[in-house]
């Protein structure tokens, strides 16, 4: 059984592929999320499902595996059973295993910080991502009635946290302002801010400085408002009240960090201060030997004396190898330790500009990041239809300076009102 069908869940699946084995894959969603995409969808470059894609059809051509639509809320060790809620109308189910794969991935940490949870938008999943984009379209509308309202900071748009996550937001977002400036004609748009707040004193802390300084300089040039060293202590229906300053806003979006899935925490087995699974060199849990844990929500070694980072690769190395051993135990092999091979991080800040370190102490920025920033996202991306959907999408949105992906529906406004 993997519970998850992220991208550690389908590397065990598909690593799995011509072994006698029956695999059951249980997601709470019936589709893979390509999560680094995220923030295209909130700023409507690209739709939801362009970055995401059907796990049914994902395994259509291979036989052994099943799929079961569920949310796993308890796994009992001892007995070997996960219990899922399933879909409403179906009602739970209890599948047994005899290997178990935990892939659950991560969910969004508030750090305890006031009012995240009231106040502030998530980036973790398609319906975050929708929410979002839903968001700052229904400001533009509100704004285009009352433009009273921009006073207020309708149209003032804060992102926390400044990873890759908040700087490849941010970008997106100043970029959405010019595509709406030509939709809303009647309105200042010159007036919108996007804020960029990040507690530490400079962006994408996991890059080398240098990279970090590029990414700044080139979301200032882009007319995002960077602020640098200023945690932030409360978010209320008016805005972000940071260490030093009050920004008066609408809309926030928390991009700041990430947690392990609650499923860690339900499992009774040691965890990290991060909350995620403590596992052995092999990727199993202590005791459990036919238990394995890989990706976000696990604490894997990374053979090199750290912890493997919280990226898709790391996800879909663990989820390889976790198969791996699986198979070792099943021929009466010893299993073996998991080593990390880093293939480098990269980070897009916008049009045409985007940081990538690679190992050997390679560094790419601007044009050429940018470059290999699409090439790496587009081979990534499961299926041809999604790839070619992508490339298009991007095509039309580099050469014509627009966004198709721009729709509000009055559900979404309702919904916005309640
Ligand atoms: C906005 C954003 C941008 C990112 N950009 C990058 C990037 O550019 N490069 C990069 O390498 N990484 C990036 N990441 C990180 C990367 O997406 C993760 O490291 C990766 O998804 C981890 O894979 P995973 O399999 O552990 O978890 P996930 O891919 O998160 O998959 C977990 C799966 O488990 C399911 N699940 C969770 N709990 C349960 C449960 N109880 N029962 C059933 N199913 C459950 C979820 O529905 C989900 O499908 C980004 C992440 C985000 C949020």
């Amino acid at each position: 059984v993997v519970v998850g069908a992220g991208f550690g869940g389908l590397a065990v699946a598909r690593e799995l592929r011509d072994r006698a084995v029956d695999v059951v894959v249980v997601d709470a969603n019936n589709f893979h999320t390509f999560q680094p995409l995220l923030y295209q969808v909130a700023t409507a470059g690209l739709d939801e499902d362009d970055i995401a894609y059907a796990v049914r059809g994902i395994f259509r051509r291979q036989r052994n595996v099943e799929f079961r639509m569920g949310r796993v809320t308890a796994v009992d060790l001892d007995a070997r059973t996960v219990c899922l809620d399933g879909v409403p109308e179906v009602g739970g189910a209890v599948i047994d295993y005899d290997d178990l794969v935990i892939a659950a991935g991560a969910v969004t940490a508030t750090f305890g910080v006031q009012g995240v949870e009231e106040h502030a938008l998530g980036l973790k999943s398609i319906d975050d991502a929708l929410n979002v984009r839903a968001h700052v379209l229904h400001q533009f509308e509100r704004v285009a009635v009352n433009p009273t309202l921009i006073d207020e900071g309708a149209i003032t748009f804060v992102v926390v946290g400044g990873g890759p996550t908040g700087v490849e937001l941010a970008g997106g977002l100043v970029e959405l302002m010019g595509v709406l400036g030509r939709d809303f004609q009647s309105l200042d748009v010159r007036r919108a801010r996007v804020v960029l707040v990040e507690a530490g004193d400079r962006l994408l802390p996991a890059f080398a400085p240098s990279l970090g300084r590029h990414a700044v300089e080139t979301l200032r040039r882009r007319g995002v408002e960077v602020i640098l060293g200023a945690g932030v202590d409360r978010i209320d229906e008016h805005g972000a009240h940071l260490a030093g300053g009050f920004v008066p806003a609408h809309t926030v979006v928390w991009t700041a960090g990430i947690t392990a899935s609650p499923l860690a925490s339900a499992l009774a087995v040691e965890t990290t201060k991060g909350g995620r699974i403590v596992v052995g060199p092999d990727l199993s849990i202590p005791a459990h030997p036919e238990v394995y844990v890989v990706g976000d929500v696990a604490a894997m070694p990374d053979g090199h004396g750290g912890i493997a980072p919280q990226l898709a690769p790391a996800a879909m190395q663990g989820g390889r190898h976790a198969a791996r051993q699986i198979v070792r135990r099943i021929d009466g092999q010893e299993t073996e330790p998991f080593h990390y091979v880093d293939k480098g991080t990269m980070a897009t800040i916008g049009r045409s500009a985007a940081v990538a370190q690679l190992p050997g102490g390679i560094h790419l920025w601007g044009p050429v990041g940018w470059l290999a920033w699409l090439g790496l996202h587009l081979v990534m991306l499961i299926g041809f239809r999604n790839r070619a959907n992508v490339l298009v999408n991007w095509g039309w949105n580099y050469f014509t300076y627009d966004r198709g992906a721009r729709l509000l529906s009055a559900a979404d406004i309702e919904e916005r009102n309640a």
